[in-house]
């Protein structure tokens, strides 16, 4: 062995390879979890801002829909700290899929977050465009198993009452970010992004907030 380094070498990487990869794996889906929540003993709402770095490409930021100056990604996530900021003085303990639009959020790692921390309650906020038709409105909300019917039922009751925004349908989805979550689960399409009376209620008032932790509130009481 000693005539061949370079063999020697290579027979450790090769012999390393595995145990790099596996590590990066686990990295990539290692959900965010600085909390202590064994001390914890509130409710666990999870709510996940849509969208963000990392979300579907490593490396990649994904904004979702954008408008004008108007970034998906950037508007939920201000929503979801605001829905935080409201419900963690209470009985409920809120963690955020994703707190900004930098670190690496995969899409696979929301779910596996949920249930990790065994949360109470899943939220996944988003707001929606159709072909850059302005004339549509309405929130949609998305269920995937028949345990998430009644919460996506009452967060589209509540956007319509108090954000002041129509229902569109509550329907079935097949969506990633609701797969295999313990608790129950539901994707808010919150409204159309590029119509004006549903953008307006959304950026202008905190009717969507007020009626998302309303949902909550109603749902684990
Ligand atoms: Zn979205």
């Amino acid at each position: 062995m000693k005539k061949y380094p370079i063999i020697k070498n290579i027979s450790k990487f090769l012999f390393f390879l595995p145990t790099l990869y596996f590590l990066n794996t686990k990295e990539a889906h290692a959900p965010n979890t600085e909390y202590n929540l064994n001390a914890d003993t509130r409710k666990i709402v999870v709510i996940d801002p849509g969208h963000g770095m990392g979300n579907r490409v490593e490396g990649w930021m994904d904004w979702g829909k954008t408008y004008l100056e108007y970034k998906e990604a950037e508007i939920v996530l201000e929503k979801a700290k605001k829905i935080k900021n409201m419900l963690d003085s209470t009985k409920y303990k809120v963690i955020l899929t994703r707190k900004d639009n930098t670190t690496p959020c995969p899409i696979e790692s929301r779910p596996e977050l949920a249930n990790k921390i065994k949360a109470d309650i899943f939220l996944s906020l988003h707001l929606n465009d159709f072909k850059n038709w302005k004339s549509i409105s309405g929130s949609e909300i998305y269920w995937r198993y028949e345990k998430d019917k009644d919460l996506a039922k009452l967060a589209a009751k509540n956007i319509n009452e108090i954000a002041n925004i129509p229902n569109r349908y509550v329907s079935w989805g097949e969506y990633l970010m609701l797969k295999e979550v313990s608790c129950p689960a539901a994707l808010v399409e919150i409204g159309y992004f590029l119509n004006e009376q549903d953008i307006n209620k959304i950026l202008k008032t905190n009717g969507v907030e007020k009626a998302i932790v309303k949902t909550i509130e109603d749902y684990l009481k």
